[in-house]
């Protein structure tokens, strides 16, 4: 059996290290916040290269809160993607603002720049790409759009903690190009916590500072409150301590998945469509997500040779039974069609030669 991902060997890898860690705060007394939890948030900082990383307790909290710190709100409207993981439209959701779907580009599966200046209106406010499978979305174009017009710019890099943006000059973290980037800590994610966790990553010290205070009910000073409708959205230590231990592989993973990524698609190319890498993005396959027009037939046939597969995602956003009121079906046809056609092959850093070669072997008997 090849699984799609692999927790358990990562943790066999690294089980000294991290048990280190575990002791280490249990015997602290310190579970919230606390020095692991201000170390892991400036490793993060020098590692993305950008000077404020905000912690939290999830993506979908990194989202919500860096909406907030920047100031989005009812009224406003947020111009996305409907194809992502439903937390990205939650989060414009749950700030009281309105999301404005435009459609991907059919080959990255990111949002389309192209497409903006129709979803353009005197609310429009931000711009919340999501750097999709963990390849970087066009932000050249979006961010000169985003220029023109005085919209904020907040990344969804929740796959994409590692990849960068090749655009002129130096090479950029995903998640630091816009106002902020939300990131998520989620286990499965390139560099996973042992439970969930978030972080904001931003070059604006104000908008950290208030993501900050809203994180921790409002308050700064304690038992002061100077924001209403705070939350209570912490990374914990133990989190903290187990993520300063896998940080330093995260380069490592992230270049074994690029060739894993590489000998797949170099065996696959000519039998169904492969992750198109764009030369502006150095691609980090969070995913490697393929393409098939009997997608299904495929994922079964899979199934029974013992190989995992994964749909990401079935449904784009607009056709999600929540958010039928989003955009009619037929208007994002790219993305629907995407929904019914994508795969995600087994990928993960600890995957073996042999088990690669399994899955290719498997793909090409179909
Ligand atoms: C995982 C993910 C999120 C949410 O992160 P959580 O930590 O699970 O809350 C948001 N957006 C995208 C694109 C994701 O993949």
């Amino acid at each position: 059996m090849v699984p799609i991902l692999d927790l358990k060997r990562e943790y066999q890898e690294l089980k000294s290290e991290i048990d280190a860690a575990i002791q280490r705060v249990l015997l602290s007394g310190g579970f919230v916040g606390g020095p692991e939890v201000a170390a892991l948030e400036e490793e993060l900082a020098a590692y993305l290269g950008v000077p404020q990383v905000v912690s939290c307790a999830s993506g979908t909290d990194a989202l919500i809160l860096a909406l907030r710190a920047m100031g989005v709100g009812p009224g406003d409207e947020v111009i996305t993607t409907p194809f992502t993981f439903i937390a990205t439209l939650e989060a414009i959701l749950h700030v009281g603002a309105r999301p404005v779907l435009v459609d991907i580009e059919p080959h990255t599966y990111n949002l389309n720049p192209a497409l903006l200046e129709g979803a353009l209106s005197p609310r429009t406010k931000a711009i919340l790409p999501v750097h999709l499978y963990g390849q970087v979305a066009p932000m050249g174009e979006i961010l000169a759009f985003a220029r023109k017009h005085g919209l904020l710019v907040l990344e969804d890099a929740a796959q994409a903690i590692g990849a960068r943006y090749l655009g002129e000059g130096q090479a950029q973290m995903a998640g630091t190009l816009g106002q902020a980037g939300a990131f998520s800590l989620y286990p499965s994610k390139n560099l996973g916590a042992y439970g969930d966790g978030g972080f904001i990553a931003t070059a604006d010290p104000a908008l950290a500072e208030e993501a900050r205070l809203l994180a921790t009910h409002g308050s700064k000073v304690r038992y002061q409150h100077v924001r209403a409708l705070g939350y209570t959205s912490r990374l914990d230590a133990l989190q903290a301590a187990i993520l300063r231990v896998k940080l330093p592989y995260l380069e490592g993973w992230n270049a074994r998945r690029r060739a894993i990524a590489s000998r797949y698609s170099e065996a696959l190319k000519h039998r169904l469509l492969t992750p198109c890498e764009m030369p502006y993005a150095h691609h980090i396959y969070h995913q490697y997500t393929v393409r098939h027009p009997e997608r299904d037939r495929l994922a079964a046939h899979l199934q029974a040779q013992g190989i995992g597969s994964s749909v990401h995602y079935p449904l784009p956003a607009h056709l999600q039974p929540a958010y039928r009121h989003l955009a009619q079906e037929g208007r994002l046809p790219v993305a629907e069609a995407a929904a019914r056609e994508v795969l995600s092959l087994p990928m993960h850093p600890f995957l073996e030669e042999a088990q690669v070669e399994a899955v290719i072997k498997a793909v090409l008997s179909f």
